[in-house]
């Protein structure tokens, strides 16, 4: 009976665990694959692999900043051997489009002698989060665990406000902290004169992802103004396929839609609860449910 009732578990827990692991992620930069986008910018492009950003390099006859590191050291490490492949100056200046762990936590595989810049609100945002969501990630393989396994935010060589500016020689950064939006510290870096935007979160493909509190749809469709004007030729985003102004037009319609749809909900009397399930339906074409009603709490908070 004990024996027969095992075995019933186990042919039950088997399928189970079976289904319950996702497709299996392996978060590799792949290396030999690296693009040139224009005459000072360089992306590692991510394959649209989950875990896999975008990674920026953009290169003066100075110096080369590179933009995200890659989801810890192992992807650190390739991020600087395809960097050392066409770079030209001798200094190095790494930024993250956020501290997110794919983004930041490739940052201790860079030389000793790397200005790492970071802004203040990214200070804030490792002060608030620490290591979580790399402990959430490694829970979701022993391939992602191990990449990640000796993980530690780099400190920043430069800490600066609201927006800091490098000549690289030739080329020239401008990198911005746009305030609350898919992060507290999310910041964008234009480069001049090539006009290639590099957006982060906040001009992709795939659905915004609202993962601060402070957020709200107001702030992000500024902010989305504040790139158009910028008037980019290129946006290379942190995640997914690049583009032009496709990338924030589509972002200005997502949010504009779920901004004014939440707003006549609530107006109407309409809970919180009921108004993520009239617009989860009404949007069925948005696959990213989570992201949906991360967008709709924003909203439903942001309205009178
Ligand atoms: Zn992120």
């Amino acid at each position: 009976m004990r024996a027969l009732l095992c075995r019933g578990i186990i042919a039950l827990a088997a399928p189970l665990a079976h289904s319950t692991r996702a497709q299996p992620i392996n978060p590799i930069v792949r290396e030999g694959v690296t693009e040139t986008i224009s005459a000072h910018v360089y992306v590692i492009p991510d394959g649209s692999v989950p875990l896999v950003p975008n990674v920026g390099i953009i290169v003066g006859t100075r110096a080369t900043l590179v933009v995200d590191t890659g989801l810890g050291a192992r992807n650190g490490e390739a991020v600087v051997r395809e960097m050392r492949k066409v770079t030209r100056g001798t200094a190095l200046y790494l930024v993250t489009t956020h501290v997110h762990p794919e983004h930041d936590l490739g940052a201790s595989a860079f030389p000793a002698d790397t200005t790492f810049l970071r802004s203040s609100d990214q200070v804030k945002d490792i002060a608030a989060g620490g290591l979580d969501l790399a402990r959430q990630f490694s829970q979701r393989s022993p391939f992602i665990a191990d990449l990640l396994k000796d993980a530690a935010y780099r400190p920043a060589t430069i800490v600066f406000e609201k927006e800091t500016t490098i000549d690289l020689g030739e080329v020239r950064a401008r990198i911005v902290a746009m305030g609350p939006n898919h992060t507290l510290g999310d910041t964008i870096v234009f480069v001049e004169p090539d006009r290639v935007l590099f957006a982060g979160d906040l001009a992709m493909k795939p659905q915004p992802s609202f993962m601060n509190t402070a957020s709200t749809p107001a702030h992000w469709l500024a902010t989305l103004t504040s790139l158009e004007q910028l008037q980019p030729a290129h946006i290379v985003p942190s995640h997914g396929p690049m583009g032009g102004i496709e990338l924030i037009d589509g972002y200005r319609g997502y949010l504009t839609t779920i901004q004014t749809r939440t707003a006549d909900l609530k107006k109407a009397g309409k809970t919180l609860d009921e108004v993520i399930v009239i617009e989860t339906n009404e949007q069925a074409k948005y696959p990213d449910r989570a992201r949906l009603s991360g967008a709709i709490k924003a909203a439903f908070a942001e309205a009178p």
